[in-house]
């Protein structure tokens, strides 16, 4: 940039300048400030560096007038003409013409935005020869305005609390979304210090915060509680970053508040959800499966108490027998028996018996404002000090044949803690309970019958049993007594083997009920297998010989510790089942076998077979398959005892079978 511009030789004499500014121009050469002065027609006499640079040119001296700026415009960009520039109306005037601002453009295009402070000059006669201009580059500072207005909107329209606090704490703005979450005004909080809006068990993370922006971290999305003015807790997730003042130096803290409420409401809906399906699958296969009424009200009130998340919750069940009397049980959750007892059961009050009228769901936000609470101060859970309940809510439990048979009850002490889904939800379980309920008192009724029907068959084989004892001793002293040449002797020997039948059964059944009562005794002792089996098949061949059988062995011997009557029974039990299942085929196959420590029975026939879904089912009491065999005489007892045999032996009956084929049945029993 060159020095201070002076008029050259070529200059109009009459156009230099007064020496008497000369002092005052070369005092302005070096100013950081822009300065020119111009002759009293307005041309440009002289300028200082700090003119050239603001201009980004060098005007030509004498030739140019009124400033030496490329382009100018009023701030609302349209175009100043030079004449009206405040120099030239200065000069014009007289009169200096102050605090105007304008945009100039460099010929570079830049744009800056200047105020010029043109100052008349008048010779000693108060003559006006020319004028001075001061001209500020504002651009800077117009620049500031601008962005912190800009800054100042977008805090004030931000959905986000924005609050600034010193190092202390001490709120220094505040904006009107943090006016909206906090409900204070700014006026009321600013000035104030951060902590009224802490909630008491969380001041100390007001230290941890601070500490970090003192040590120039910034602490990212910290979710925590708050206190609203009113007094309640808002979950926000807050962002807080140091500010710091042009030096670099920790001033405060900018601190961004999000109120993250409807979020967390939401999470925790989710969670919730979640939460209440498990608990309902989980619980709902087992009250279908449980078959004790007792255990079923427990595991429905458990649950329920859970998924209400009340702190009391009971289940009373009517339950009528036979007779027709009826009598309650009840499951209590989150309050124990004694103290259930001591507080008062439920009597009989209008609240109480409305669940186990039609009135149906009964939910009451506050108990305790009902109409019929003073009048009835001991219904359920309600008295003095003891299981204090406002919020109420009964379910009844109504079975299938719509008869109400009992009522869900939760309680908690806070007002309006149950909700329609907590209706809903409980509902949904006391249909479950009902169904799980009638169940249980249909499989009780069964038990019942079963017992009876046990009593039955041991009382009446035991009666049988006589009878029949005395006629086969008569027909043995008959038949001793008749001579063999008479025809009427193949009769007795006839009658005497359908008796035999007749005590055989009987002794099946008596077997059965032994069995069921747990009483079928054993006498164990040392036999040989081998023989026994021989010796029964032997036996039966001779009354039925429709069928060869087969026998296979493997050793001589195979001396077994068992019950000898038991295992003869069972293996009388397999060949007969063997043979009389398979009409059509003419052979049997028994074999033994020793098997490390065991001995291994098997009985072969190629009969009808047993589909595969029936094999569990064969060695259950009284059951018979209902295929081709059906019409075939049986009592489905004896695979049912001969199992119990074998499993009392510490053994197991086992078969393979094939439809059409043939079945193998085979038991295993330790040797000793
Ligand atoms: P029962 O023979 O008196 O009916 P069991 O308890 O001995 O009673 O047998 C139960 C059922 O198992 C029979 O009714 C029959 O349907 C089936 N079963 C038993 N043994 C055989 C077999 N060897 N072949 C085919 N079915 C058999």
């Amino acid at each position: 940039m060159a020095d201070l511009q002076l008029p050259g030789d070529t200059t109009d004499l009459n156009n230099l300048p007064d020496p008497a500014l000369l002092p005052a121009i070369n005092l302005f050469n070096y100013l950081p400030v822009a300065f020119y002065t111009c002759n009293r027609e307005g041309y440009v006499t002289s300028y200082n560096r700090a003119a050239a640079e603001l201009w980004g040119r060098e005007p030509e001296i004498g030739k140019e007038r009124w400033s030496g700026s490329w382009k100018a415009f009023y701030t609302d960009d349209t175009p100043i003409g030079l004449e009206d520039s405040t120099m030239a109306r200065t000069l014009q005037s007289g009169v200096a013409v102050h605090g105007e601002e304008f945009l100039i453009q460099r010929p570079n295009g830049e744009v800056r935005i200047i105020q010029p402070y043109p100052e008349p000059v008048f010779d000693s006669t108060g003559k006006l020869i020319g004028a001075t201009n001061t001209v500020l580059d504002i651009t800077g500072q117009k620049n500031d305005e601008k962005n912190q207005a800009m800054l100042a909107a977008i805090i004030r329209s931000s959905d986000d609390a924005i609050i600034s606090k010193t190092l202390q704490g001490i709120i220094t703005s505040w904006n009107q979304a943090a006016e909206k979450l906090f409900g204070y005004t700014g006026q009321e909080v600013i000035g104030k210090h951060i902590s009224i809006l802490i909630p008491a068990d969380r001041i100390a993370e007001e230290e941890l915060i601070i500490g970090k922006v003192r040590n120039s971290e910034n602490v990212d999305h910290f979710e925590t509680f708050r206190l609203r003015k009113n007094g309640e807790e808002i979950a926000i997730s807050l962002t807080v970053s140091p500010i710091k003042d042009n030096k670099g130096r920790i001033i405060g803290a900018s601190k961004i508040a999000r109120d993250i409420s409807k979020q967390k409401y939401a999470e925790a809906r989710l969670q919730r959800y979640a939460e209440n399906l498990e608990i309902l699958n989980s619980f709902g296969k087992v009250i279908a499966e449980d078959m004790n009424v007792q255990a079923i009200l427990q595991k429905v009130t458990d649950a329920t108490t859970q998924l209400t998340q009340a702190t009391v919750g009971a289940f009373f069940y009517n339950q009528v027998d036979e007779q027709g009397e009826s009598s309650s049980l009840y499951a209590l959750s989150g309050v124990s028996k004694a103290a259930f007892e001591r507080s008062g059961a439920p009597r009989d009050t209008d609240i109480f018996n409305a669940a186990f009228s039609d009135k149906g769901i009964l939910r009451v936000d506050d108990i305790t404002k009902d109409a019929h609470y003073d009048k009835n101060t001991a219904y359920f859970g309600m008295p003095e000090g003891n299981l204090a309940i406002a919020s109420y809510l009964a379910v009844p439990v109504v079975s299938k044949d719509g008869l109400i048979i009992g009522g869900l009850f939760y309680g908690h002490p806070q007002p309006a803690m149950f909700t329609e889904e907590h209706e809903q939800l409980v509902a949904g379980v006391a249909a479950q309970a009902a169904v799980a309920l009638d169940n249980a008192k249909l499989y009780q009724e069964i038990k019942v019958l079963n017992g009876k029907k046990d009593e039955f068959i041991g009382m009446a084989s035991h009666e049988l049993k006589t009878p029949v004892t005395s006629i086969n001793g008569y027909l043995q002293l008959i038949e001793r007594s008749i001579p063999e040449e008479d025809r009427n002797k193949a009769f007795i020997v006839k009658a005497r083997n359908q008796v035999n039948k007749l005590a055989a059964l009987i002794g099946d059944l008596l077997d059965v009920s032994k069995i069921q009562t747990g009483k079928l005794p054993f006498s164990y002792s040392n036999f040989d297998m081998v023989n026994l089996i021989t010796e029964v098949t032997e036996v039966i061949h001779q009354t039925n010989n429709s069928h060869i059988v087969q026998l296979v062995f493997d050793n001589n011997e195979l001396p077994v510790y068992a019950d000898q009557q038991r295992m003869e029974q069972v293996i009388i039990n397999l060949v007969s089942n063997a043979i009389k299942y398979s009409p059509n085929a003419n052979r049997i196959i028994v074999r033994a076998t020793l098997a490390g420590k065991k001995v291994r029975v098997s009985v072969q026939d190629f009969g009808i077979g047993i589909e595969n879904d029936q094999h569990g089912r064969i060695f259950s009491r009284f059951y018979r398959v209902e295929n081709l065999a059906a019409h075939m005489s049986g009592l489905g007892i004896g695979l049912y005892i001969s199992h119990e045999i074998i499993r009392r032996h510490k053994g197991k009956l086992t078969l393979t079978s094939e439809v059409g084929a043939g079945s193998t049945f085979f038991f295993e029993i330790p040797v000793e």
